[in-house]
């Protein structure tokens, strides 16, 4: 059943306040940055921002794609911006952060899918930042694997790609990616030697054995870390909340992922891919 209640007290999250909240919101905004964290309106900002963390979002801020949880724009974007990488490196560097968390949107109209400005900025932040390990968040490159590649050797110690949903709500959910696709990428890039990531949200409409088998896919395409954390609709226009997922639910799902031989599950409502993301190295 579709649920229109209020949210339950486990998802009740403290208000972003405090001075290292502000410091960081200043860098996002004076080196003119997009993060996630604002975008998808995350409810654990107050927490991450105020210790100094953020995920930053490249190559702009309007998506090739239209997935129906997301709330980024969905439209052509802009010519990239070439001195992205730097701002960023530059940004990172200033904040202090020991573990940085970059993604992107979709840009499928470019050839390259935008891998030189990922590669450019993995570089640029390891430069400024020498002791700083980097995890990337990385689009699926629509089976440009040669794009793949060079998003993901620029250094960085851990390479995610999240499959967001089970594979029989893709087409509603993810209605430009492939299950098959994404599961892929997941195993090249282990192959390639990273240290492999995904998330899952629930909530979405899917059922226990569904995500089981979404796990054993992973498992068998060379995961290391799953994270799972409950879907909440960014408006009245995206995706509705299914189901609110109960804290025993999300304990038995870390429970069941290690079994299957996953070094490391994150589990809960309020977990987001890049939530305790230093522990995932
Ligand atoms: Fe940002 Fe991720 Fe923290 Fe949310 S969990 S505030 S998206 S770093
Ligand atoms: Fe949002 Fe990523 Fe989907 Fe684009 S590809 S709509 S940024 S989730």
């Amino acid at each position: 059943a579709s649920t229109h209640s209020k949210k339950p007290s486990w998802l009740r999250v403290k208000l972003p306040i405090g001075q290292e909240y502000a410091r960081v919101r200043n860098i996002v905004d004076e080196y003119k940055l997009h993060t996630i964290c604002q975008s998808g309106n995350c409810p654990n900002m107050g927490e991450c921002w105020g210790a100094g963390t953020a995920t930053f979002m490249i190559l702009g801020n309007v998506c090739t794609r239209s997935c129906t949880f997301c709330a980024v724009a969905t439209g052509r974007p802009n010519e990239y911006d070439a001195d992205e990488p730097r701002r960023v490196a530059e940004a990172i560097k200033l904040m202090g952060v020991k573990h940085a968390v970059i993604t992107s949107v979709n840009r499928d109209e470019l050839k390259d899918r935008g891998a030189e400005v990922w590669y450019q900025t993995v570089v640029q932040v390891k430069e400024a930042s020498p002791t700083t390990t980097i995890e990337t968040l990385i689009p699926d490159t629509k089976g440009n694997w040669d794009a793949l590649y060079r998003m993901i050797e620029g250094g960085q110690e851990v390479v995610s790609h999240n499959m967001e949903t089970v594979e029989r709500l893709y087409r509603n959910v993810r209605p430009q990616a492939k299950y098959a696709r994404s599961l892929e990428q997941t195993k090249r890039t282990k192959e390639f030697g990273k240290r492999t990531k995904s998330g899952i949200m629930l909530g979405l409409g899917e059922t226990q054995e569904e995500v089981f088998k979404a796990m054993d896919d992973l498992v068998e395409n060379g995961l290391d870390v799953l994270t799972l954390g409950q879907y909440l609709q960014p408006t009245k226009m995206h995706h509705e909340v299914i189901e609110w997922v109960h804290p025993d639910t999300f304990a038995m799902y870390k429970e069941e992922g290690l079994k299957r031989g996953l070094q490391y599950v994150e589990s809960g409502a309020l977990v987001r891919s890049s939530y305790h993301a230093e522990k995932h190295i």
